[in-house]
């Protein structure tokens, strides 16, 4: 969705190609074209969006690790999905309402056993668990 940062693509041909050069001005390509860095910017649309929109209508269970729920379009996902909605991550996002289920605390020790919460049919209502 935010591209690779090791690779490049030209503004023209937009073909992304590996690149971990270190460039000190900005490089043409063969049709002219400047290089530029295969990722998003701000106000730029994501890689993959059509893909991400399907995705949104068919999963079951949509899960966010560590984000703001700030940052368009990815803080609008969890309203754009009937899945079971889970949000992992250190503080709770801005769009905490949105999700079924919440907790806080280090991902890399919640996502291990978050799924032995029992059922995975969407929940009634939120419910925000606290790890230490
Ligand atoms: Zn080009």
């Amino acid at each position: 969705m935010h591209g690779e940062l090791f690779k490049s693509r030209c503004e023209r041909c937009q073909l992304p190609f590996d690149d971990t050069n270190i460039y000190h001005e900005v490089p043409l390509c063969a049709c002219s074209g400047k290089i530029r860095p295969h990722i998003c910017w701000f106000a730029e649309r994501p890689f993959g969006m059509d893909r991400v929109l399907r995705t949104l209508e068919v999963c079951t269970v949509f899960i966010a690790i560590g984000t703001s729920g700030l940052v368009e379009p990815a803080a609008s996902f969890v309203g754009q999905t009937k899945a079971r909605t889970f949000y992992i991550g250190p503080e709770e996002p801005l769009n905490l309402a949105s999700f079924d289920e919440t907790f806080t605390g280090k991902a890399g020790e919640l996502l291990p056993t978050m799924f032995d919460v029992g059922d995975l049919r969407p929940s009634p209502k939120s419910q925000v668990y606290r790890h230490p």
